[in-house]
């Protein structure tokens, strides 16, 4: 049970990113998040944090001067398109740098021990964002530039990226393909967009075995996304022993999702909380921190962002016998069909899985 409050980033400035224009990743999905801040079970149990805005130079962390360039240049006008799917509005470029540095605030809360759980309810998404290249909703890579504001400021050495997002974190690989300072793993529906996250992307030269990906067919569900955090998620994480755990969280895995084709329910969004709020007790001293991807049901990211948030704030959300009959599961995550070829993959990589 956490008995600290949850640390949250929240902000109305977020919602002036594409205002009144109809896009599916519109300023409604934040207000949905809100509306479950007023959620009696969570009453006095989270801690508002006043996020600040990231500077162009913490931006070249990840990006290049082009890129940030051509972003900044979205400000002079009304309307400014990157890609088929990726837009700005005059204030999205300040909205952009205020949610890489509300991720930056959440982090110095964390890391220096105001607080061990955390929630960057922030957007635009990021983690589609490459280093040179908007795509994909997203503008500039929040988890990506959170896990170098870590190495910068405080020297972080290793920091565990889970992206349970349904759809790949490709920006996110980008930036640490070649360095095993940032574990990459994640979780996604493939093929589907953006189209990397095979097997055979580990990484290269020093972060080769450091970036793990997942994928997946459609349909799979809440006992599933248990047992792949569980039996694969949860090993690495101790063979690693990472510092601190960032969570690339999207809402799109859920079961009536708009562009995802998962099986999730918000029960299982409070599964897959518990199981990776676990794995960061029994690494980091508990620490890990949130950050909202996507997500295009607004029911979705109300009901799923509810069971998160309850589950954060240690709500007995889910009956012990649901957990102990996933950690029961016969067969491990050999018993997970899907699951063998990434420990095939990676065996040699990280040593328990040979074993597994
Ligand atoms: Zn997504």
């Amino acid at each position: 049970m956490s008995t600290q409050p949850v640390l949250l980033i929240r902000d109305s400035r977020f919602s002036l990113h594409l205002e009144n224009m109809p896009h599916l990743e519109t300023p409604k999905r934040l207000r949905a998040f809100e509306e479950i801040l007023s959620d009696p079970s969570l009453s006095g149990r989270t801690q508002e944090i006043s996020p600040r805005i990231a500077t162009t130079e913490e931006l070249a962390w990840v990006h290049t001067r082009e890129h940030i360039q051509r972003v900044a240049g979205s400000a002079t006008r009304p309307f400014t398109s990157f890609d088929l799917d990726t837009q700005a509005t005059e204030n999205s470029y300040d909205v952009a740098r205020l949610a890489a540095g509300g991720v930056f605030s959440l982090l110095d809360e964390i890391w220096n021990g105001r607080g061990k759980r955390g929630f960057a309810c922030v957007r635009p998404p990021g983690h589609h964002a490459e280093p040179g290249k908007a795509m994909g909703f997203c503008l500039f890579n929040n988890v990506a530039l959170g896990a170098r504001y870590l190495m910068e400021q405080y020297s972080a050495q290793r920091i565990m990226i889970i992206d349970i997002d349904v759809h790949h974190g490709n920006g996110t690989q980008a930036a640490f393909y070649e360095t095993d300072k940032v574990l990459f793993v994640s979780t996604h529906q493939f093929p589907g967009y953006p189209g990397t996250g095979n097997y055979g992307e580990i990484g290269k030269g020093k972060g080769e075995g450091y970036t793990v990906n997942i994928p997946l067919s459609k349909g799979v569900g809440d006992r599933d996304f248990a047992r792949i955090i569980y039996f694969l998620i949860n090993p690495l994480a101790q063979m690693y022993q990472p510092e601190i755990i960032l969570v690339s969280c999207g809402f799109d895995l859920y079961n009536r999702d708009r562009l995802g084709g998962m099986a999730v329910t918000p029960e299982g969004y409070g599964l897959i909380t518990f199981f990776l709020t676990e794995i960061a007790e029994r690494t980091c001293n508990g620490r890990i921190a949130f950050i909202m991807e996507g997500g295009y049901s607004l029911r979705g990211i109300r009901e799923c962002g509810l069971a998160v948030m309850q589950t954060l704030c240690g709500l007995p959300l889910i009956k012990a016998k649901v957990i102990d009959r996933i950690v029961g599961s016969t067969g491990g995550a050999q018993g997970l069909s899907f699951l063998r070829k990434v420990l095939e993959v990676h065996k040699k990589h990280w040593k328990s899985f040979s074993g597994i």
